[in-house]
């Protein structure tokens, strides 16, 4: 991560803090104001720290906050955030992330009822503290138990967003080392499961005791938890496990497919082995002669173990994409052609400063245009989000002029005048038709009424599905992964109301959100609707949520033909124009 992204998780929390310590509104937003910025920086931060005044020109950036900054380039500390760290209970900071929990809610706890964790939060809505508070009603302290269940239940899961960066350096750092061959992750991470357990790491190395020294002497290891001449494990800084394993370079194939599971899928395979007259196991596809002790320990050579592609091969099945091993995915039936990252030319999904973004409709045009897309929709909230700026009416017209006139200005791609309209929990739309009919693609969005029940939540979004104007149901559910389990519509209706009317449903590629989620895609391909997948990017780095979009679309089944994405320029201009 670049010295910007972990400065700004570090104003990040320093506001958040200063906001349970109960400081100045004011204060805090100018704080916040300079995490915005420094994500958005892009150069060498520690050169404009080190030019006089520099950081002081830059837009939102103050004088004390400047000279933060310059402090956390000296020495990596800003000294306010270690003393607020040190005044504030360490278990309110877990607090903050459960949903419905803001920091101004946590400091209240913390002073007034004596709030210091989870635990202790529970004890206070077991006890009635909770209710005693001045405005603290019945239905804010079940919405705060509800979230409190539900993230329990995740709490040992790590997202896609945080794991796959990890394993990615981890890999990139563990391959640098003398001897070693290959490093690859297994597992739910290779299978693209929006949430996993712990990072499996495979390797194959003429030395592995250097190999296991680099992963335990890591610096950002906390733990290690078993290491031997061929298998360690760590728990690191960021709260995850990380095994690794050294298999043999010929029997690397048959350790990947062991350990990248899923285990209904394993057990698949080795039944279909079995019915054929072999054994399979992490050492390779054997022959099976009836002898129990296991067939490498006898010297045997196994029959295909090298590749994955040869095992499959050897049991005459055809390949199966790690994102396609999950019970429910038949052995037999050859996987659809699956969409990739590569497939992607457009994303219809974003933000700019106009709502609640963090760049302008240019700086979002440069950013789509690197990534080689022919077209990008510019799609700011409509004025019931009043949290993230909806725009008015007015403000929308101009905005629409706006975006027409950075389009007419650059060649390279096509700037696609939208909103992103919200969906009343009745299923009113935000904006007139009228004005609909100015925008060159609609998308709609539930934000508000996400506890409705799932009966309402049907009508609502198949009303959002089936108005002539919209093009795109984003982020279906609202569902935040591991903070809020969203709506829960009755996606058979919701889905065939979808195909009925040509509504596109987005598979919103945030790591946090990944909504439309896996089995609702599969759900949705069957009925013939068509998907898109989009970032809802709000800055720069937002733009790289792609590939976890495109990864939810490959566990459903995806393929390039049913993505609006893949369309070139003048098959999507057809389909909006439908
Ligand atoms: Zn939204
Ligand atoms: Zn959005």
């Amino acid at each position: 991560m670049s010295d910007q992204r972990v400065l700004a998780t570090e104003f990040e929390m320093l506001a958040a803090l200063m906001e349970v310590a109960g400081q100045n509104a004011f204060k805090v937003a100018a704080v916040r104001r300079v995490a915005r910025v420094l994500e958005d920086f892009e150069g060498d931060l520690r050169a404009v720290a080190a030019e006089p005044g520099a950081l002081e020109s830059m837009d939102g950036v103050g004088k004390s906050s400047a000279s933060k900054i310059r402090q956390w380039c000296d020495d990596g500390t800003i000294a306010e955030l270690d003393t607020l760290r040190g005044e504030i209970p360490a278990g309110l900071v877990p607090l903050l992330d459960v949903s419905g929990l803001g920091p101004k809610t946590v400091g209240r706890l913390w002073r007034e009822a004596d709030v210091t964790d989870h635990a202790s939060l529970r004890a206070a809505i077991d006890d009635g503290r909770l209710a005693a508070l001045p405005r603290m009603g019945a239905k804010t302290i079940a919405n705060i138990l509800d979230s409190l269940n539900f993230a329990a239940q995740s709490a040992d899961r790590t997202s896609i967003g945080r794991a796959l960066p990890m394993a990615e350096s981890l890999a990139e750092d563990l391959r640098s080392v003398d001897g070693v061959h290959r490093v690859e992750w297994a597992g739910s991470l290779r299978r693209g499961c929006e949430t996993i357990g712990d990072i499996d790491l495979l390797a194959t190395t003429s030395e592995p005791a250097r190999l296991m020294e680099r992963l335990t002497r890591r610096p950002d290891v906390t733990k290690v938890l078993a290491s031997g001449d061929t298998k360690a494990s760590v728990r690191l800084e960021a709260g995850i496990q990380v095994d690794l394993r050294v298999v043999d370079r010929e029997a690397f194939g048959a350790a990947l497919l062991y350990f990248t599971g899923s285990k209904e899928h394993n057990v698949a395979l080795r039944h279909a082995a079995n019915t054929r007259g072999m054994r399979l196991n992490e050492y390779g596809l054997f022959k099976d002669d009836g002898d129990e002790t296991p067939p490498q320990d006898r010297g045997m050579s196994p029959l295909a173990s090298v590749t994955e592609a040869d095992i499959y091969q050897a049991l005459d099945l055809p390949w199966h994409p790690p994102e396609l091993r999950e019970s429910h995915d038949s052995l037999d039936a050859a996987p659809p052609d699956l969409i990739d990252q590569g497939d992607i030319r457009c994303d219809l999904h974003t933000h700019t400063t106009a709502s609640d973004g963090h760049l302008s409709i240019a700086d979002m045009a440069r950013e789509a245009i690197a990534r080689g897309y022919h077209t990008l929709a510019i799609t700011d909230h409509s004025k019931s989000s009043v949290q993230a700026g909806g725009l008015d009416e007015q403000r929308l017209r101009s905005h629409i002029d706006d975006i027409r006139a950075v389009d007419a200005s650059l060649s390279e791609i096509r700037l696609l005048a939208g909103a992103e309209v919200d969906i009343h929990a009745d299923g009113r739309l935000d904006y007139d038709d009228d004005l609909l009919a100015e925008l060159d693609i609609v998308l709609a969005a539930p934000h508000v009424s996400l506890r409705q029940s799932p009966k309402d939540a049907t009508k609502r979004l198949v009303a959002a599905v089936s108005h002539p104007l919209i093009h795109i149901l984003v982020h279906p559910t609202g569902r935040i992964i591991g903070r809020r389990p969203g709506l829960e519509p009755d996606m058979d209706a919701l889905v065939a109301a979808a195909a009925e009317h040509g509504t596109a449903l987005e598979i919103n590629a945030n790591p946090q959100r990944l909504d439309l989620r896996d089995r609702h895609v599969r759900k949705a391909l069957a009925a013939g609707a068509r998907i898109t997948i989009n970032t809802d990017a709000h800055a720069a780095a937002h733009f790289d949520f792609m590939r976890y979009g495109v990864v939810t679309g490959r566990r459903g089944g995806l393929t390039a033909k049913s993505c609006i994405n893949a369309y070139s320029a003048s098959e999507l201009m057809d389909w909006l124009d439908r």
